[in-house]
């Protein structure tokens, strides 16, 4: 058996996990790692279970969308027709996830980092070069004072925005696409009619059962690549859902139990089903720190989200706010600054220990 481990935080509710839940399968989405594909004529659609002719196979197919991160990994089961519909649902997921992208730098498709413009448009964030330092600038309109918010005592930093607007259920079939994916092609058919609700109208029971748990990580935790972990209950009669899985993207880690396998439901493990969601799992030791953020999140609604808050936090060391210089990047002139946090428009993060050039003026 592998070994694996969370955070103290979790470490409950992963011997809870454990007790249920083995034999984890992991898939990770990196440059390079490319599958074997079979021939265009012998696919089949795990989505909707046509082939050719019915439908086609011309599109290249990613398990986990680049807008992830530029990667090659590939599948051989997903047509053209199932393809749009998911892409459609991959613009909700994005408006879902926020600034992350941006503030990760996570490269696309066309290797470039999306610039970020919020759902009322008061905080933007891109990629910039200040003084010979590469970083995200995040900006904030004159009159967003909320916007960004610096605590001068304890340093703590918050910058709040609303999110795009996302329709929840979409996301939660991006995500289950992805868990799908992983799923060996000989349980595909266990999974029969919950594969079809995917690209098919919003069904009642799956709209009851998507529930997710989010973890947040701090933002120096991110992960490089993104990447899933499946898992399988021990006991096939225990009253608990066939497969559970865990998906990292950043500082963020998704994890949500597979919903209606046909193996489960003959064995009447719906009666009384007890959901476990694993914890943030690792193969190594992460390194330990304060408090993991955790939100059990309904997915299930139809209903477009707009304008939802969302927070990022932050903390300088309060010493370092004190003998602050200002400095004028067009004149290079420099002189003793009082900081008043209301005053700042924008922040620049640079990855830790690189340095801004200064004119010696
Ligand atoms: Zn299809």
């Amino acid at each position: 058996m592998t070994p694996i481990f969370t955070f103290p935080d979790c470490s409950e509710q992963l011997a809870l996990f454990q007790s249920f839940y083995d034999n984890p399968v992991a898939m990770i989405a990196e440059e390079g790692i490319v599958n074997q594909l079979k021939a265009q004529a012998e696919r089949t659609c795990r989505y909707c279970n046509k082939s050719e002719p019915e439908t086609t196979f011309k599109k290249e197919a990613h398990i986990i969308s680049q807008m992830l991160g530029k990667n090659d990994l590939l599948c051989d089961f997903e047509c053209d027709a199932c393809n749009q519909i998911f892409s459609k649902y991959e613009s909700s997921f994005v408006n879902w996830l926020g600034i992350t992208r941006t503030l990760i730098g996570t490269r696309g498709r066309r290797n470039k980092v999306p610039e970020y413009l919020s759902g009322t448009g008061n905080i933007q964030a891109k990629l910039n070069t200040i003084m010979e330092a590469d970083g995200v600038i995040v900006s904030r309109t004159p009159d967003a004072h909320e916007a960004i918010n610096i605590d001068v005592d304890s340093g703590k930093t918050t910058i709040q925005y609303a999110k795009r607007a996302y329709i929840p259920l979409e996301v939660y079939k991006v995500l289950l696409k992805i868990a799908f994916a992983v799923l060996p092609t000989e349980d595909v058919a266990d999974y029969a009619p919950v594969l079809r609700m995917l690209t098919a109208e919003a069904h009642p029971d799956l709209c009851r059962f998507a529930h997710i748990m989010r973890f947040q990580l701090p933002l120096d935790q991110s992960v490089t690549s993104p990447y899933g972990i499946l898992f399988t209950k021990r006991d096939p009669l225990a009253h608990c859902p066939r497969h559970s899985f865990i998906f990292y993207y950043a500082n963020q880690v998704y994890s949500f139990p597979l919903p209606f396998s046909i193996q489960d439901i003959r064995n009447g493990c719906y009666t009384n089903i007890k959901c476990y969601f694993p914890p943030p799992i690792f193969f190594d030791q992460p390194l330990s720190f304060n408090h993991v953020n955790v939100d059990r999140l309904p997915m299930g609604s139809l209903e477009k989200v707009k304008g939802e808050r969302e927070i990022i936090t932050f903390e300088f060391k309060p010493k370092d706010l004190e003998n602050l210089m200002s400095f004028d990047p067009v004149t290079g002139e420099s002189k003793p600054h009082t900081f008043d946090p209301k005053d700042i428009l924008s922040i620049f993060m640079v990855r830790s220990g690189r340095k801004l050039k200064l004119s010696k003026k």
